[in-house]
């Protein structure tokens, strides 16, 4: 896993590299904000650690044109406890915050939760009903091996009818699942959204899978035989 640093002061960077490299991690250093913005950019980083006190482009300056290129965890530190430069370091998409000097098992806790929670959920079985799969992890969906282009609604809602194969599922209970719609009314987007997705899951095979069951709801299941 590799974690950019993006410090300007040599001493607290190389006790960053030093710490995080013993720990396991492969370390690049950016002394400055424009190279640590041109490799955070660029770069495969699973974690970005920033100094708000930059040279130049500073480091609030460099999360916030960051946060337009790529959706990296940034943890941000600063010699200053201000509340404001947290507030502000979290409004720009800060992630975490760190304020100096600090122990640096704390460091090391928090750029594990930050690594982590960056990470698929391993474990998520791929579901699958006749030649549909569908892939939770990677967010994939095929159907006799043709990748199925989705909406992340529509995915959502292709993946909850998967995990209930051959168990109705009202309206009422999709919406509120997949749309946190709480109340009867609003479920005609249920319908909408089942008839793309039959247009994409359905429509060009023979076999159909996603069958309305009148006046309850809908199941995905198969009705023929093998
Ligand atoms: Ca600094």
């Amino acid at each position: 896993m590799k974690i950019l640093v993006i410090e300007d002061e040599p001493k607290a960077a190389a006790y960053l590299r030093q710490g995080l490299t013993e720990s396991g991690y492969a370390v690049e250093v950016a002394y400055n904000g424009t190279d640590g913005l041109h490799a955070a950019a660029n770069g495969d980083h699973g974690l970005v650690i920033l100094d708000v006190m930059l040279p130049g482009v500073d480091g609030f300056a460099v999360l916030s044109a960051l946060r337009t290129s790529r959706q990296v965890p940034v943890l941000m530190l600063t010699a200053r406890g201000e509340t404001d430069d947290k507030v502000r370091g979290f409004d720009l998409g800060a992630d975490d915050y760190l304020v100096k000097p600090f122990q640096f098992p704390e460091l090391l806790a928090r750029v594990r939760a930050l690594l982590k929670r960056g990470q698929p959920v391993t474990g998520e079985p791929v579901l699958r009903a006749a030649d549909l799969e569908i892939d939770p992890v990677r967010h994939r969906a095929t159907r006799a091996g043709q990748r199925i282009d989705l909406s992340a609604k529509e995915f959502a809602l292709l993946t909850l009818l998967a995990q209930k194969t051959g168990e109705v599922l009202s309206r009422t209970q999709i919406a509120s699942l997949v749309w946190d719609i709480h109340f009867d009314s609003d479920t005609n987007v249920v319908e909408v959204a089942i008839r793309r997705l039959r247009a994409k899951i359905d429509d060009p095979f023979e076999e159909k899978l996603i069958h309305t069951v009148r006046g309850v709801g809908y199941v995905l299941e198969r009705r023929t035989a093998p």
